[in-house]
């Protein structure tokens, strides 16, 4: 069967480059609408309108509390995938297209150059939060799309366009689009890589919230007291000390550590006058194959509590909204294509490198009808700095060529070039 494709690559990478500005500007937009993880209505109104009145828009999707969704205590009800489609002709399995529009909170504007949602363009790059991650991934998905459908382009099967909430911890956003059907025989979530860079794993991630209870009294008698901000601290270090023993053993990995514990928050008291009741920390463990998160739990459990003897019964533990296994899928057709097409169109370029990385994304729930994982990896939207952090910015001279590199990887993918 032939298909019809009007223009060639290079109309096509021209149509990229002259609608990249119209995106650009949309990026902006979307940072400078708040969209942290938990409250992300506001930017996906505006996305589902940008979809919407590019003839893409499907439907909504939510997520729930109910298994085989991860449990976080949040609220759907408001909150959803947007989700599109540009139909193909139905001889092909989908691609889909993934990027999140939650993003990390910001913990002190004040210490940033920028403030975090002004969305300021400075020496190329665009500051604000969510601004890499993954904001320029979203508006990435919708300038492929713009341009699919002006240029016209039909091709063997549906591109599926996913823009969704709770990347950055449960999963469920993404799960939710696969569990509604939104299966895919191939595709790339846009995020976290650089334009030479393609993600084929990740290890995997816990959340866990630790809560010591002590005893208190007025700090002139603190003598008296069991401190549990003390207790809370014994715990972490001795969770370093696990990683640190794991890392030690950890043979034939691809990373030199690839465990570890980040003490991302700890909260006790009140003020200065007493010995706390009790402390509540929050740590991220990574860890790789062939821990669990089953086995990982286990281990952090005995832990802890091996560690705080004199907290007997006043210590929980308990699994927060992060709990993803490690997982790969390495060398896949998606892979090899982006990878010839990246060395094609970029010789200036290094070595292009797949990589296993030490953080995590939704990779894991994109998926085959049949169950297995579809032919998938992580690229784009480009280089930048600082996510998660203070002063996180994109590299706007990334925004067209990655673009190009996903279009001319869909077309090759697709048979078209
Ligand atoms: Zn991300």
């Amino acid at each position: 069967m032939a298909y019809t494709i009007k223009g060639n690559e290079s109309s096509l990478h021209a149509a990229i480059e002259k609608q990249s500005h119209e995106w650009l500007d949309f990026l902006v937009r979307l940072v400078q609408t708040p969209s942290i993880l938990g409250d992300e209505k506001a930017c996906q109104d505006i996305v589902r309108k940008a979809m919407t009145s590019l003839g893409v828009f499907e439907r909504m999707v939510y997520p729930s509390n109910d298994p085989p969704f991860h449990r976080t205590g949040r609220s759907y009800a408001d909150r959803g995938c947007v989700v599109g489609r540009i139909p193909g002709t139905g001889c092909a399995p989908a691609f889909v297209l993934n990027a999140h529009i939650d993003t990390a909170p910001v913990e002190d504007a004040s210490s940033w150059t920028h403030p975090p949602f002004s969305g300021v363009i400075d020496n190329g790059r665009l500051y604000g939060r969510g601004a890499l991650d993954d904001k320029a991934g979203v508006a990435m998905l919708l300038l492929l799309s713009q341009v699919l459908k002006r240029e016209g382009i039909r091709l063997p099967g549906d591109i599926i366009l996913e823009s969704v909430i709770e990347d950055e911890d449960s999963g469920n956003g993404t799960l939710a689009c696969t569990k509604a059907g939104y299966f895919a025989g191939a595709g790339i979530v846009i995020d976290g890589a650089w334009p030479f860079r393609i993600i084929e794993g990740h290890l995997g991630q816990l959340w866990i919230t630790v809560k010591v209870r002590g005893t208190p009294a007025p700090a002139c008698s603190m003598m008296r007291a069991k401190d549990p901000v003390a207790g809370a601290l014994r715990a972490v270090n001795s969770l370093r000390e696990l990683v640190a023993a794991k890392n030690k053993v950890a043979a034939g990995l691809e990373f030199q550590s690839p465990y570890f514990c980040c003490l991302g928050s700890i909260h006790a008291g009140t003020w200065a006058g007493a010995v706390p009741e009790s402390c509540t920390l929050q740590v991220q463990i990574g860890f790789p194959p062939p821990d669990t998160p089953e086995g990982m739990l286990a281990q952090i459990r005995e832990t802890v509590l091996a560690a705080l003897p004199d907290f007997e019964g006043n210590v929980s533990l308990e699994v927060g909204s992060l709990c993803a296994p490690p997982f790969s899928n390495k060398d896949n057709a998606t892979v090899r294509i982006l990878r010839q097409v990246i060395e094609r169109l970029r010789p200036e370029g290094m070595e292009v490198k797949p990589v296993i990385v030490t953080g995590h994304c939704d990779l894991r729930h994109l998926l085959q009808a049949d169950g297995r994982p579809a032919d998938a990896c992580l690229y784009g939207p480009g280089g930048g700095g600082n996510p998660h952090c203070n002063n996180e910015y994109y590299m706007v001279e990334h925004f067209v060529p990655v673009a190009q590199n996903i279009m001319s990887t869909i077309l090759t993918y697709f048979n078209m070039l």
